[in-house]
């Protein structure tokens, strides 16, 4: 826990080139949609739809890892979030999304990921709400983590990274 920098950005999650990974919010299909799915699967090239056909369809909750193609990032790890007040408990499916995606990075040793704010766009989640679990959960799995050591979470708007912020510094950390 002591080594793990949880940091709070306002960008577009398919423009940052120095992390490892990044996190789609993506659909049960793994296919191109709008938003983050949108955004990521336009910068990656059709390889990643390729790619993703043989591992969907994902369940809430889960993360899969494929390659990055055209994004400046090698990995993608695509989670399902809950859609809300329709697939429940959301909560503890919204935190197994952080969970997941994190362990899998652990996995293959990878020292750095970037989050979007899952499930808040099209899905529907209260973005305070969101913002707790995603901070609660990313600390709660810091101590089973052995390479990650950078998380950063982006933020579309400077509503939503001021709620990120708010919820990273009640929580006991800064950035
Ligand atoms: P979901 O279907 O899980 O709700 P969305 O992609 O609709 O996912 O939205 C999730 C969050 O990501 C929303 O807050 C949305 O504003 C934000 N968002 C949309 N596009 C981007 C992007 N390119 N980079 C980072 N965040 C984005």
């Amino acid at each position: 826990m002591a080594d793990l920098t949880i940091e709070c950005v306002q960008g577009d999650i398919a423009s940052q080139p120095d992390m490892e990974s990044i996190v789609n919010a993506a659909n049960a299909r793994l296919m191109p949609g709008s938003g983050v799915a949108g955004a990521i699967h336009s910068a990656a090239g059709p390889e990643l739809a390729r790619e993703c056909e043989s591992l969907a369809p994902i369940a809430p909750g889960q993360a899969v890892i494929t390659g990055g193609y055209g994004l400046p990032n090698p990995y993608v790890i695509h989670c399902l979030g809950p859609v809300y007040g329709v697939d429940e408990p959301s909560a503890e499916l919204l935190g197994n999304c952080y969970r997941n995606a994190l362990m899998l990075a652990d996995q293959k040793g990878l020292t750095s990921i970037a989050f979007p704010a899952i499930s808040t766009g099209v899905f529907g989640y209260p973005v305070e709400e969101a913002a707790r679990i995603a901070v609660a959960t990313i600390q709660s799995t810091a101590r089973e983590l052995t390479s990650v050591r950078r998380v950063r979470l982006v933020l579309f708007s400077d509503h939503d990274l001021t709620v990120f912020r708010n919820a990273l510094n009640a929580g006991g950390n800064s950035g």
